[in-house]
């Protein structure tokens, strides 16, 4: 099925994008990590989100979803690796998934955590973001993981339970792959292992890398005013377009991201008749 607006993020830019968008007639998937990954959950109190002081992160997200389910969106939990538009469709993977959307909603916060030495050099030969796409490929031999997320101890689990030979590195601070051809070993925090892949798990991937060709401006998405990017089609709102990084900005820009999303997709109908 092909939704209307696919938005990735199920923080309050992604909620707000998503009641926004359906509250104008179109179906709406939010795809995003497990809600008690998002970094907000652990908040103690949020005190300065109007009319509702002294919440806990963990209760306003949860409160957050809760309204956007009811409202009528669908949900997938998963971490999107990447997207591209053909013909006039956005093709979104999502582990070894793909989900199909006229518009797109990026509200994945802020990707926190420079690139480690050798994880460019060796994308593709050894160096993967996505455990169930490519771990099949390293059956019986040995791979690394390095994890951020609490899912990525289950992605390392199901790469043993496939017979790889697996080495954990929990929140490693300085990681440092290498090799020749394709990868060989990884250091991390001192430690070297042997490995033939090194699946890298962070919670969120800087936006070039979802979107290459996404304009940024000072390490944030470029956005006019109706949050739109330079790319057809998608729409960016909340930390990832830049400060403040609050929630109330965030649920703002998620409106108008929404809302913009609807009103294209609207245009593209007229023009197409
Ligand atoms: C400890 C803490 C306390 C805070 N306290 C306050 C406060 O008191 N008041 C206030 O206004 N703000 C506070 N903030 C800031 C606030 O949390 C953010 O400004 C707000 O959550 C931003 O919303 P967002 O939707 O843009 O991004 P986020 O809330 O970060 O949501 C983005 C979501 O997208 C997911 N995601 C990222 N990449 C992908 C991907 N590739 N695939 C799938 N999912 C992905 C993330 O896991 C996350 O769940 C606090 C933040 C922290 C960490």
């Amino acid at each position: 099925m092909s939704y209307d607006v696919l938005v990735i993020g199920g923080g309050p830019a992604g909620l707000s994008a998503a009641i926004n968008a359906h509250a104008r007639g179109k179906s709406v998937l939010v795809v995003s990590n497990p809600l008690e990954e998002n970094p907000l959950w652990r908040s103690e109190k949020v005190d300065n989100y109007l009319g509702l002081p002294a919440m806990t992160g963990a209760e306003l997200l949860t409160a957050f979803q809760k309204h956007a389910e009811s409202a009528g969106a669908t949900f997938k939990v998963g971490r999107v690796l990447n997207a591209a538009m053909m013909g006039n469709e956005w093709y979104v993977s999502i582990g070894s998934d793909v989900e199909e959307a006229r518009t797109v909603v990026l509200a994945a916060g802020v990707a926190r955590g420079n690139k480690f030495p050798g994880e460019e050099e060796f994308l593709g030969r050894g160096v993967s973001y996505c455990a169930t796409c490519d771990g099949m490929l390293y059956r019986e031999r040995p791979v690394a993981v390095l994890g951020w997320a609490d899912s990525a101890r289950q992605e390392a689990d199901f790469l043993t339970s496939i017979g790889c030979q697996v080495s954990f590195f929990e929140k490693p601070k300085t990681c440092e792959i290498k090799g020749d051809k394709t990868v060989e070993s990884v250091t991390c925090d001192g430690k070297t292992v042997q490995a033939d892949c090194v699946f890298i798990l962070r919670p969120a991937m800087p936006p070039t890398d979802l979107f290459p060709g996404l304009s940024m401006d000072g390490g944030f998405v470029a956005v006019n005013r109706q949050m739109a990017t330079n790319l057809p089609g998608l729409f960016a709102a909340g930390d990832c377009t830049g400060g403040p990084l609050q929630v109330s900005k965030a649920a703002g820009e998620g409106l108008i991201a929404g809302q913009s999303a609807a009103r294209w997709i609207d245009k593209k109908q007229r023009e197409n008749q």
